[in-house]
């Protein structure tokens, strides 16, 4: 038997790259033009085709969410609704615009935003709600479409962990106000660092295009044709939040394997499905996994008291976890004392844990990953 310091340890998440990604970064060096050029276009104009909309790249997802906000209009002294349980990107992004984020509760089964919660957090300055999909699976996105026309809201989704899943038929990213995606390196899809907007809107379009390059007036028309610009106008707060040549390279080649990527993704977390469904002490996150394209694997072990000794144990059978999320709602930059209680996030939060998903996970590293969980909570009984 293999040692236990010898044992490779099993990564929650990582980036899958292989020869082709290497061979475009090399030629994008080659061409020694790092900055955004020609490769951002074809990227973009791939991510199009894939969306059946205009995509516009960005740095990372936390700009993409910034911008979109932005070009809505969404700044000082309004307020967006997000659910706490986010990675703390989705809460940065709303603050880094002058608004406020609006601390909402989840539903128990799909962990997206419970609706009703939010609807108790409504207040004249509420001016968007940012639906985040969590692990890939949108929940009631109708529903929030339903609530953002009836009380007046912009709908920015934050699909950072999305890309690729489909909802009524049309892929995430395909429908709606503004979706934001991510790409970095573990996310379904990686160019590196990257992030892109994807929406029908013209004025948003326009705006974050502008607002990606310091807020020139069209520099990304000049940068496609390889040309910079020398005299322009600007009219806005920009930023330096162009995707690069680089970047762009490795994004362009991930994108031709998304269908592997999804399908490897896909089937790992069916077949963890089977190896864990029924457990008297887990519960698993049902979800149709012909639809969703899922970023991560958590599971919920109720009444869990010690979730890093659980983690400290895995790890010494070389599988590493993680925890999606500590709720921003208990950050001191978020706090907010007179706030409505988070009973679902408050309950739920400490029970998650993520279990390894990336497509370099093979079936009997998930096997193996389910049996050892088995035994150490039976073992804890
Ligand atoms: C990854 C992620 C983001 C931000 O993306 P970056 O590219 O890392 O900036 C935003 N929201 C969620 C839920 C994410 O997982």
């Amino acid at each position: 038997m293999e040692s236990l310091t010898k044992m490779k340890t099993i990564r929650l998440s990582k980036s899958c790259i292989g020869g082709s990604e290497k061979k475009a970064v090399m030629c994008a060096l080659k061409s020694e033009f790092l900055g955004m050029g020609s490769q951002v276009e074809e990227f973009e104009i791939a991510l199009s085709v894939f969306f059946g909309r205009p995509a516009v790249c960005v740095t990372n997802g936390t700009a993409a969410l910034q911008l979109a906000l932005q070009a809505c209009g969404i700044g000082e002294n309004d307020e967006v609704l997000v659910q706490s349980l986010t990675y703390v990107a989705s809460f940065q992004a709303i603050s880094a615009v002058g608004a406020k984020p609006i601390s909402c509760d989840i539903n128990e089964t799909s962990l997206t935003i419970d609706l009703r919660d939010a609807e108790r957090r409504l207040s004249s300055k509420t001016k968007a709600i940012m639906p985040v999909h969590y692990a890939g699976d949108v929940g009631d996105l109708s529903g929030v479409y339903e609530f953002a026309s009836k009380y007046g809201l912009r709908v920015i989704e934050d699909a950072a962990h999305a890309f690729g899943s489909v909802y009524q038929g049309i892929r995430v990213g395909g429908f709606g106000d503004v979706a934001c995606f991510s790409f970095d390196g573990i996310k379904n899809i990686t160019s590196g660092e990257g992030g892109c907007i994807v929406t029908s809107d013209p004025t948003v379009l326009q705006k974050v295009m502008d607002a990606r390059l310091l807020g020139v007036h069209k520099d990304t028309e000049r940068r496609f044709r390889g040309e910079r610009s020398w005299e322009f106008d600007v009219s806005s707060q920009g930023w330096r939040y162009h995707m690069s040549n680089i970047m762009a390279a490795i994004g362009i080649e991930q994108i031709k394997k998304f269908d592997h990527f999804a399908k490897r993704r896909q089937e790992l977390a069916n077949l963890y499905d089977l190896e864990l469904e029924n457990l008297p002490n887990l519960e698993i996150f049902k979800r149709d996994y012909s639809l969703v394209v899922p970023h991560i694997y958590p599971v919920r072990i109720p009444n869990l008291k010690n979730r890093g000794e659980l983690q400290n144990l895995l790890m010494r059978h070389g599988i590493q976890t993680g925890i999606h999320y500590q709720p921003n709602h208990l950050l001191s930059f978020y706090k907010e004392a007179s706030a409505l209680p988070l009973k679902t996030t408050n309950k739920i939060f400490p029970e998650l844990i993520s279990l390894p998903l990336h497509p370099d996970l093979t079936s009997k590293n998930v096997k193996f990953i389910c049996k050892t969980l088995k035994e150490l909570l039976s073992s804890k009984e």
